[in-house]
């Protein structure tokens, strides 16, 4: 089985990825997360797609698309199911998915989509602040630390995702309606569509995903 964890920028595709791979066997693959990588290790994909990913536009479909081949091809053998998260987010990026999954002869995906309203999501991307030693993920609104700026973990000190200030947030969700939207019309057509209500709690949302996959996989 190959999952698409589809979804706005804010609703919960890492914090789900996460929880999923340890409940099923399956290989967790950011996008987002490997750009982020690509950018502080400053290899020259990174350096191409920092200034487009500051800017909250999408980074081209080709970039993205040899990067998540890279990432693919050495761990084919020792997976048998991949759970993709931002990623396809263009209609272009769907076709490039599904050539690149003939390609390592994997079975089609299924698309897991989380819906939330854009009010709900500016509020979750402008106050989530990370810990920069532990990476453990806080919000200033819904889930404040005991002290501010202060991880309640490991005591780290909290920062901010560069593209969650609020005028990036707003461009992130534009594009998400423009470009990324039209993603799931294509896979509604193909049956293979699983739309839920993800504003509520982390447990919640998780139990609904973890339903569809026992029932349907
Ligand atoms: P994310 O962590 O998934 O919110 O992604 C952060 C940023 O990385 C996005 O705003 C895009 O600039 C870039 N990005 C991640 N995945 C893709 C993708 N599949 N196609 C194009 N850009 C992407």
């Amino acid at each position: 089985m190959n999952l698409i964890l589809f979804g706005p920028p804010g609703s919960g595709k890492g914090t789900q990825s996460a929880r999923l791979v340890q409940k099923f066997a399956m290989t967790h693959i950011s996008t987002g997360d490997a750009l982020r990588q690509a950018i502080r290790n400053k290899t020259p994909v990174g350096l191409r797609a920092q200034s487009v990913m500051e800017s909250g536009e999408l980074v081209s479909d080709d970039i993205v698309t040899d990067l998540l081949r890279d990432i693919i091809r050495p761990l084919r053998e020792e997976t048998a199911s991949f759970l993709f998260d931002g990623y396809p987010r263009t209609v272009a990026q769907v076709g490039n998915l599904e050539k690149l999954l003939e390609e390592f002869h994997l079975p089609q995906p299924a698309v897991i989509n989380l819906e939330v309203p854009d009010e709900t999501l500016i509020l979750r991307l402008t106050g989530r602040r990370l810990c920069a030693s532990c990476g453990a993920t806080f919000n200033i609104y819904f889930q404040p630390t005991r002290q501010a700026g202060i991880c309640d973990q490991c005591s780290g000190p909290l920062t901010k995702r560069v593209d969650d200030d609020p005028e990036t947030v707003r461009e992130r969700l534009r594009v998400y309606h423009a470009q990324c939207l039209p993603v799931l019309k294509i896979y509604q057509e193909r049956g293979a569509l699983y739309s839920i209500d993800a504003t509520g709690g982390t447990d919640e949302v998780f139990k609904k995903i973890a339903t569809i996959i026992e029932e349907n996989y």
